[in-house]
C-alpha cells in the first residue's frame, strides 16, 4: 500500500509547489509604486496664460476661448 501513498504525497507536493510559484508571480505589496506618467505631472503646472493663444488651436486668446467655460 505504500506505493499508493507515495504517489498521493508527490501529487500533494506538486500542488504546493504550484501554489508557491503562483505567489511569487503575484505583484507584492512591497513593489515600488509606478511613477505617474509625465503627462499627469505636466498638467496643471504648465497652464497657459490667460492672454496666451489657446492651446486648443482656435487662435483666440485662452481667456476668450477654453478658459471661459471652465471655472478654474
Ligand atoms: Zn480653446
Amino acid at each position: 500500500m505504500s506505493h499508493g501513498e507515495d504517489r498521493f504525497e508527490k501529487h500533494f507536493e506538486r500542488q504546493r509547489d504550484a501554489k508557491e510559484q503562483y505567489k511569487k508571480n503575484l505583484p507584492g505589496e512591497d513593489d515600488e509604486p509606478l511613477p505617474p506618467p509625465p503627462e499627469q505631472i505636466k498638467k496643471g503646472k504648465d497652464e497657459p496664460g490667460r492672454n496666451d493663444p489657446c492651446p486648443c488651436g482656435s487662435g483666440k486668446k485662452y481667456k476668450q476661448c477654453c478658459l471661459k467655460g471652465s471655472k478654474a
